[in-house]
């Protein structure tokens, strides 16, 4: 059965001019708006208690709003130094350990670094150590916890489509979770319509199956790049900047896809997750028109 998940990531800046003052009221606001996902940033560390996490994560579960987690932004997979490989590992457990207080059953985390030596030989190493965190992971009981590699937007990382797609096949528990904005900034606007997001489902169809890419992790907003790729998120209303929403909703729709779609937007992120949630649900009732 088709489920599909909106929310935004973070708090709009709207949650906090309605008086709420704490994440902890979030699924509840979320919940009235009519969405059901909610990511929560541990991009510049955890700074969460268990005892908070454990409390939104009640409230999420109260008002059905399924809860994933982005990363530390500093992770790097393709890490050398064993000093530095040992701080990696600590970061994932940090995070997987406010994740699991939460009852997030997402983690989504950046690849890593692409600047020193070479794309195939970072990449090559990044699957290695990839593993090798699974494994302890596995050990630590958050074995439930699904992580995501997620496509970057700056040409100097790691986490390029492929990359992504390649990372994913180290366990089958991986899923990926595509950032088309970063995309769309790698490739210099290359998201021009339905027919390049069709190109990218057909991709991970063929590398990573049905369930992998219908229940993959999609984080969306209208994006500005330079040469080196992101430069910052934009709002849905900022229309002189892609990607487009609509054909990728259409898409989701026709292919009865189940992703979870956090929307990234900057400010608005859950007034624009409304948005497109509308857009998806569009569809369906231009399709229901039809029938009758
Ligand atoms: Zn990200």
């Amino acid at each position: 059965m088709t489920h599909i998940r909106f929310g935004p990531s973070g708090n709009s800046d709207l949650f906090y001019e309605r008086g709420y003052k704490s994440s902890l009221q979030a699924p509840k606001w979320l919940h009235s708006l009519g969405l059901d996902a909610y990511e929560y940033s541990f991009g510049r560390g955890v700074r969460l208690g268990e005892e908070k996490a454990s409390l939104i994560g009640k409230e999420a579960k109260f008002y059905d709003v399924q809860l994933s987690v982005h990363l530390p932004y500093y992770i790097n997979l393709a890490a050398e130094e064993p000093d530095k490989r040992e701080r990696n590992i600590v970061y994932f457990l940090e995070s997987l350990k406010a994740a699991k207080a939460m009852g997030a059953v997402r983690a989504v985390f950046h690849p890593g670094s692409a600047s020193k030596n070479t794309r195939e030989f970072n990449l090559a190493a990044a699957e290695r150590f990839l593993k090798e965190i699974i494994g302890i992971i596995d050990e630590n009981g958050y074995r439930d916890i699904v992580l995501c590699p997620e496509t970057t937007g700056k040409l100097n990382q790691l986490g390029n489509l492929e990359e992504v797609a390649e990372l994913c096949a180290v366990d089958e528990r991986l899923l990926p979770a595509v950032d088309f904005a970063h995309l769309h900034c790698r490739g210099k606007g290359c998201i021009k319509g339905k027919r390049d997001f069709i190109e990218i489902f057909d991709y991970l169809l063929n590398r990573l199956g049905e369930y992998r890419t219908s229940n993959m992790h999609i984080h969306f907003s209208r994006v500005e790049f330079t040469a080196g790729g992101e430069k910052m998120h934009h709002r849905l209303c900022d229309v002189q900047y892609g990607p487009e929403f609509l054909p990728l909703a259409e898409l989701l729709f026709e292919r009865k896809m189940s992703p979870v779609v956090i929307c990234e937007s900057k400010g608005t992120m859950a007034e624009d997750a409304v948005s497109m949630m509308e857009m998806y649900r569009s569809f369906h009732k231009e399709q229901n028109s039809i029938v009758d």
